[in-house]
């Protein structure tokens, strides 16, 4: 393969959303696979649909996913500007020279003249497209427009006869009448160009070997391999790539839920296990192998297994990952990533803390943010909860209150928690010689402990509180049950 220079060319107009990044990391990986560049260029030429921080979103998102770019607009390059903005006189060059070989020609129509083509045209059954009354317009006709200034756009002039081949390396060549091409507007009337005319310009001059984006650019396909020939220029090879439609085969979109990749990140998905869920969005290795680590997807990741069928979104499976990946981390990288979790849930929690409640968690979270349910009792001074959870199963309360009294004594006569496994041992054997099953035993203790009946392995998770806190909430407990015991025998 010989050099390969890719780009991601979005438009800022929002926080790109998962379809529009798995595109910009499918140019990302075929760069790094080759070592190539990856070329972060802005297609902000349509004013109107920006937005104010939208190239600043976009940055984010890729900083991220760790989609590092070689040329951009924030660090330049040989090839810049990287702001479409700010190549307007090149477009105005390059338009200038398919005027004067003819390829394109000004256009003097006025929206109405264009709207009043449009319906007559309708109303005949017609297709409705630009009848290029400008392209057969005389020189003195041409000349006379000219005198009065009208305003005009600048049209590429199709081939009226024979077809265009559009090669595609994931699609296959698909072949077009040039007759089903409009007369695209190449330039506008405010000196902008078209995205048509600014991505075949750009494309050219910044040396992409690949074009890989979105299926919805098809339409323009056509259009852009004849800007190509009419410049007799030798196209980059294109791909375009199969949408990502949600759960419901429709088109992914806010009804799906998270949209934008940040707002998966603040949901708890590592980084890791959004890459290799967005990597599978439309390209497999062998059909089989699911679980790629960001080298291996360099290594594995080919052109040829990119698929055109549509990919589906399935949360189910990108939860999966993230628990996989959650797993796999070291679990000091894992409290870190679960500190901020726990402060943006109002909890007042410290790394060294966290450290040690990390190994009890790993193994159930899916997500980061089931952290702060999980373990908020842990920093809190009082809990709150319903003293009938207090009630052993199939206990009433004399039976669980004698139950908590054995457990009480039992940790009491720890002088601290740290032999997590004799503390468990004898617990366990107080159970037996009350003849209780250890979940009726255990699941009072956990819930005098922390107030819930589902938490973390208990016996590590007091190990972490420590004694202290562990007493005194086992105290509480027992003055509930017993003024429930109290209550329950004067009745
Ligand atoms: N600016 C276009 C977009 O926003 C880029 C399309 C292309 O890659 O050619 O998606």
């Amino acid at each position: 393969m010989s050099f390969v220079r890719v780009r991601y060319a979005p438009s800022p107009t929002g926080a790109p959303h998962i379809g529009n990044l798995r595109t910009a990391l499918f140019n990302w990986l075929w760069a790094r696979h080759n070592d190539g560049k990856f070329i972060l260029r802005v297609e902000d030429t349509d004013q109107a649909r920006e937005v104010d921080n939208g190239l600043e979103l976009i940055m984010e998102s890729l900083r991220f996913l760790g989609m590092n770019w070689d040329e951009g607009p924030d660090i330049g390059g040989a090839y810049g500007p990287y702001h479409q903005s700010e190549r307007l006189a090149i477009y105005k060059k390059y338009a200038d020279e398919l005027i004067e070989k003819g390829a394109a020609y000004y256009c003097y129509c006025t929206p109405d003249e264009l709207k009043q083509m449009r319906q007559e045209q309708e109303a005949r059954g017609e297709p409705t497209r630009y009848d290029r009354r400008c392209r057969w317009l005389t020189p003195e006709q041409r000349a006379e427009r000219e005198a009065k200034g009208l305003p005009r756009v600048v049209r590429l002039a199709v081939p009226l006869e024979g077809s265009t081949t559009l090669p595609d390396f994931i699609h296959g060549d698909i072949t077009i009448p040039n007759a089903d091409v409009d007369d695209q507007v190449l330039m506008k009337s405010d000196g902008f160009p078209t995205y048509h005319m600014a991505v075949v310009v750009d494309d050219h001059l910044m040396e992409i070997t690949h074009v890989m984006r979105g299926d919805e650019w098809i339409s323009s396909f056509p259009k852009h391999i004849l800007l190509y020939n009419a410049f007799g220029w030798t196209p980059p090879q294109f791909g375009h790539m199969p949408v990502v439609l949600g759960p419901d085969k429709k088109k992914l979109s806010k009804r799906h839920g998270a949209t934008s990749i940040t707002q998966f990140r603040d949901e708890g998905y590592l980084v890791e296990a959004l890459v290799n869920f967005m990597a599978l969005l439309g390209w497999a290795y062998d059909g089989e192998r699911e679980l790629f680590s960001r080298d291996e997807l360099i290594q594995a990741f080919t052109l040829d297994h990119i698929h055109s069928s549509p990919a589906v979104f399935d949360r189910a499976k990108l939860d999966w990952m993230n628990g996989y990946y959650i797993r796999g981390l070291e679990t000091g990288d894992l409290a870190e990533r679960l500190l901020p979790f726990l402060t943006r849930a109002g909890i007042e929690a410290d790394l060294e803390t966290v450290k040690k409640i990390a190994p009890l968690v790993q193994e159930r979270l899916k997500r980061l943010d089931e952290i702060a349910p999980l373990v908020d009792f842990i920093f809190q001074q009082e809990i709150e909860y319903d003293p009938k959870l207090l009630l052993g199963n199939k206990m009433n309360a004399a039976e669980s209150l004698n139950a908590l009294r054995n457990a009480g004594e039992v940790l009491d006569n720890f002088p601290s928690f740290d032999d997590e496994h004799a503390l468990e041992q004898e617990l366990r054997a107080a159970s037996e010689k009350l003849g209780l099953k250890p979940a009726q035993f255990f699941g009072i203790l956990r819930v005098a402990v922390t107030g819930k009946t589902v938490t973390p392995p208990l016996v590590g998770t007091m190990k972490v509180m420590g004694k202290g806190k562990v007493m005194e909430r086992v105290e509480r407990a027992l003055r509930e049950l017993e003024k429930m015991a109290r209550a329950g025998s004067v009745v």
